[in-house]
């Protein structure tokens, strides 16, 4: 596991993950069923573009779901070692208000509860502001429901290294985590992609 003291390393070593655009839908019943998937949820400005495309090493890929139109659909693109990575819509301030139980945009539930082969969902949290309480709604009702899920602290590189170990302490306790358990990443400096990428693959191979 990465914790908040991986040295930063500049670029990443593995292979890139192969991900290929397939199709956008509102309704998780709409997707096609490509074999086991992996989602990936946080909120507006996290850096979750940032990261789909550090792990496919594209530089636009995740642009797809930025398309006016396609920012509050299911994205899909194909792994080309087998499964799926599906992009859900960012949440923001006006998305998400109020309890996460009462507001969470039905798509959203509908997929993440619905999905035969959904066998992770990585809830990003912002390494440099911690988590929001959004980000902790969220993660209270993946628990509540029982749904496979894995904390990722984007944005390494913008705690100073100085900083890091006591952050990575903060961002694991509020998400009620050990600093061991969450992945920290930098789409910046490639910090965590390796170690993303491999657990990507291993839950796609389930
Ligand atoms: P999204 O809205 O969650 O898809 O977020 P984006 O990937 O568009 O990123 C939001 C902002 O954060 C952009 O200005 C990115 O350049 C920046 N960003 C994303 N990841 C990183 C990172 O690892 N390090 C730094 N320094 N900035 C990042």
């Amino acid at each position: 596991m990465v914790d908040g003291r991986a040295v930063a390393t500049v670029g990443s070593v593995s292979r890139p993950l192969q991900l290929r655009f397939l199709t956008s839908a509102s309704d998780a019943g709409a997707l096609p069923d490509v074999g086991p998937e992996v989602a990936v949820v946080g909120r507006s400005n996290v850096g979750k573009s940032s990261l789909v495309n550090a792990l496919a090493n594209q530089r636009s890929l995740a642009h797809v779901s930025k398309t006016p139109g396609r920012t509050q659909l299911l994205n899909l693109y194909v792994h080309a070692g087998g499964g799926g990575l599906v992009d859900l819509p960012g949440y923001g301030y006006a998305a998400v208000p109020g309890r996460t139980r009462a507001s969470w945009p039905r798509m959203i539930e509908g997929y993440l509860l619905g999905r035969a082969r959904l066998e992770r969902v990585i809830v990003l949290v912002d390494g440099e502001i911690g988590p929001t309480r959004l980000d902790l709604q969220l993660l209270e009702w993946v628990r509540e429901h029982g749904v496979p899920h894995a904390v990722v602290a984007t944005k390494h590189d913008k705690v100073k290294p100085s900083q890091r170990p006591r952050r990575a302490r903060e961002v694991a306790e509020a998400c009620l985590l050990e600093p061991g358990d969450v992945v920290w990443v930098s789409a910046t400096t490639g910090t965590g992609i390796d170690e993303l990428r491999r657990l990507v693959r291993l839950w796609l191979a389930s």
